[in-house]
């Protein structure tokens, strides 16, 4: 059983005008094979949070802890989180000219593992996840992300999270922007991950939609910066009723 905390997090974003703060006492614990449901309006800091626990170097950590079963995430480099099991799914995953997606996969996989995987066990677990996620072969041999559709990017990071298989997964809306038919695949892959490695989840969502195909043990209200109200699944179809303006109103 694995243990991430965030306490009382503070993060300033480096933006054109100098550090603006973000994040204002983020607060927030997942232990393993839980899922929690961050849900808020656009601009409260949840993008933020993700990139805050993956290392971005753009956000700096001025207040509070990330702690992975109690050692300080904050020392990590970013090879060091992914290595220490924590993945990050990118609300805008970025292309990667040149590179293929088989070879990201391989590359990846090597510097978590710390050793090549066998090559012929790889290669079956690839074309297996690919499969699982209905993504057609040719895909592994195309560049990252260059020219991907919304849904092929998407499924491409349900597939890193597959073959990465990380202690911890920050999912930043995975389930924007995709048909009903893409995000069913997408919360399969979730589901499956969630099942069959025990993995906890942090799935950043604007919509309560994907709420129907993945059922979080926990949902949290993020506004202006932290966590406005926390509570089990129904609150999430409380926000589906009333949406987030008494929280937003609050917290002006
Ligand atoms: P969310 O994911 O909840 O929509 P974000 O974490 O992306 O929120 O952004 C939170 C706030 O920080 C927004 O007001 C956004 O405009 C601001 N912000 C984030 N990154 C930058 C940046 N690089 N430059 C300026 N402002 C930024
Ligand atoms: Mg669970
Ligand atoms: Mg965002």
């Amino acid at each position: 059983m694995s243990t991430l905390e965030i306490k009382n997090l503070h993060v300033n974003v480096e933006t054109n005008d100098g550090p603006k703060q973000i994040l204002k006492g983020a607060t927030l614990t997942i232990n393993s094979g839980e899922i929690h449901a961050v849900m808020g309006p656009n601009g409260s800091g949840k993008s933020t949070l993700a990139y805050a626990i993956a290392g971005h170097p753009k956000y700096e950590v001025t207040e509070g802890e990330i702690l992975l079963d109690g050692e300080n995430v904050l020392e990590m480099s970013v090879d060091e989180r992914a290595r220490a099991g924590l993945f990050l799914a990118m609300q805008y995953p970025v292309e990667v000219p040149g590179v293929t997606v088989s070879n990201f996969l391989r590359t990846a996989k090597t510097a978590i593992d710390g050793e090549a995987p066998a090559l012929r066990t790889w290669v079956k677990d690839v074309n297996a996840a690919m499969e699982k996620l209905r993504m057609d072969p040719v895909f592994a041999q195309r560049d990252v992300n260059s020219g991907f559709s919304g849904g092929e990017k998407k499924r491409h990071e349900i597939l890193q999270m597959e073959l990465l298989k990380p202690k911890f997964a920050v999912l930043d809306e995975t389930d924007s922007g995709l048909d009903v038919d893409a995000l069913r695949i997408v919360a399969e892959g979730v589901n499956r991950v969630h099942t069959e490695t025990n993995a906890g989840f942090l799935l950043i969502t604007h919509y309560t939609r994907v709420l129907q195909y993945i059922k979080p043990d926990f949902v949290h209200v993020f506004v202006a910066g932290r966590v406005a109200e926390e509570g089990g699944p129904e609150l999430a179809d409380r926000l589906e009723a009333e949406g987030y303006d008494k929280y937003v109103a609050a917290a002006v």
